[in-house]
């Protein structure tokens, strides 16, 4: 079957929960480390948890048939998705990387890798032209966000991809902010997607969680030989919990760009509000191409306001926004990227992308817009 995006995220490609004949419609959790065997040399299909479990693997094909791969592999968080897929290059390779990025994408680029030999090119990814001209004799693959964390900017899938094909690199799409319900990368030539399942997936700000998604047989087998040998997967709870996030990721994602668009709106009329950061508003620099390759335009929104003291009395006065790292879930987040999720990103490098002491970033939930709206207005009064 090729079920309809929202039938997929009940269960992927399948008509029902296929594994028991209790009939239990809820897939059940095998919370269980190892597997007996049924005769010397032969085995069930399952060995030990760390290499296949099969409530990990109902979420993994679940995943892979939302993004179109040939397999996802699930790990305990995205950054375990991210150090594993770095275990596909050597010293002395060289990657080309978006320059806006999750701050712990760049401290494994700055620090891990570097330590490994792995060289990394930071470059504007929207300017296909430039990441061509950057391809050295060493480079190995492209790896983008896009829209990226924080400042948004879009990439073109489709160009990325021919240049990477033409190179004989592997591209590389981090998908965590639109989600598989708005972007497949995979549609547009990407070889993995990277997911934080800990965002929109899962949904609930609950559990961590991370993918790979693979578009070939022979990644799947590199990457699941590396989940094998370095044993960061998921574990069977977390994998249940991640099945039963994503059976709503549908209508999550609807409700929580609908209320972002409104509060997108909201925010251009107020006057300590000096730029504004979402890929929904049609002034977006990004959002032709964004258009072009998604079906949608999220729930994150960045904004720069007036002055630090402005930033300062929204984190300290919102009252029913949560002011908390992570995104994508039911609950509205408001962040200061600044201290937080980039606060290791060199000082110099971070303010030349815009992230500075005046940007915030808004992560919308599923609240009544009204009452969020109402909360940040009561937050931007100076009183
Ligand atoms: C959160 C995040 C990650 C890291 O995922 P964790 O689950 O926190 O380890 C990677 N990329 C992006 C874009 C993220 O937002």
């Amino acid at each position: 079957m090729n079920y309809h995006i929202n039938t997929k995220c009940l269960y992927g490609n399948h008509d029902k929960s296929p594994v028991d004949n209790t009939g239990a419609i809820s897939f059940p959790i095998y919370q269980t480390a190892t597997f007996a065997h049924p005769d010397v040399g032969s085995s069930t299909g399952y060995d030990y948890s760390r290499l296949q479990n099969p409530t990990r693997e109902q979420l993994e094909k679940v995943v892979a048939s939302l993004e179109n791969g040939i397999d996802a592999v699930a790990f305990s968080s995205g950054m375990a998705a991210m150090n594993a897929l770095m275990e596909l290059f050597q010293p002395g390779d060289h990657i080309l990387a978006s320059n806006d990025l999750y701050g712990g994408t760049i401290r494994i680029f700055n620090q891990i890798n570097k330590k490994n030999g792995i060289e990394v090119t930071y470059l504007d990814t929207s300017d296909a032209d430039l990441v061509e001209n950057s391809i050295k004799n060493n480079t190995k693959a492209i790896f983008v966000e896009t829209p990226t964390n924080p400042m948004m900017n879009i990439t073109d899938l489709g160009a990325i991809a021919r240049i990477a094909k033409s190179h004989q690199l592997l591209f590389l799409v981090d998908n965590t902010f639109l989600s598989p319900y708005f972007q497949n990368p995979i549609d547009f030539g990407a070889d993995v997607v990277l997911h934080s399942g800990t965002k929109f997936l899962g949904g609930h700000n609950d559990t961590l969680a991370g993918f790979l998604v693979l578009a070939s047989t022979s990644l799947s087998e590199q990457i699941r030989f590396i989940l094998k040998t370095t044993g960061s997967g998921l574990a069977p709870f977390d994998s249940w919990l991640l099945l039963r996030g994503i059976k709503t990721l549908a209508i999550r994602m609807e409700a929580q760009q609908k209320n972002a668009i409104a509060i997108a709106e909201w925010l251009k009329n107020q006057d300590k509000i000096r730029s504004i950061y979402y890929v929904g508003l049609p002034s977006h620099p990004g959002y032709e191409v964004n258009l072009r390759q998604s079906r949608g335009f999220g729930s994150m929104i960045s904004f720069h306001v007036d002055t630090p003291a402005t930033a300062f009395r929204i984190l300290r006065k919102v009252n029913l926004i949560q002011y908390a790292e992570s995104l994508g879930g039911v609950e509205s987040l408001i962040t200061y990227p600044m201290l937080q999720t980039h606060a290791d990103v060199p000082v110099e490098e971070r303010e030349a992308k815009g992230i500075n002491d005046t940007l915030l970033r808004f992560s919308v939930g599923i609240e009544k817009v009204e009452d969020l709206i109402a909360d940040l207005a009561q937050a931007l009064e100076e009183k």
